[in-house]
């Protein structure tokens, strides 16, 4: 279990509840309905920018 928040609404949601999901530059989205899904889909990166505001090009994927 872990708690995810739509990106699209806004929606707080558990990942095992979420109705849709998708797969953006490596990460996993989890969306509240198929039609925010949908949404993201159209612009991404619109989404992305907005949730992580201090993470804009560098990327925390490399850990030790
Ligand atoms: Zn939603």
């Amino acid at each position: 279990m872990a708690e995810v928040k739509d990106p699209v609404c806004g929606m707080e949601l558990d990942s095992s509840q979420a109705e849709a999901q998708t797969t953006y530059q490596g990460r996993a989205y989890y969306f509240c309905s198929e039609e925010c899904r949908r949404t993201f889909d159209e612009n991404p990166e619109g989404f992305v920018s907005q949730a992580g505001t201090h993470n804009s090009e560098t990327s925390p994927s490399e850990l030790p």
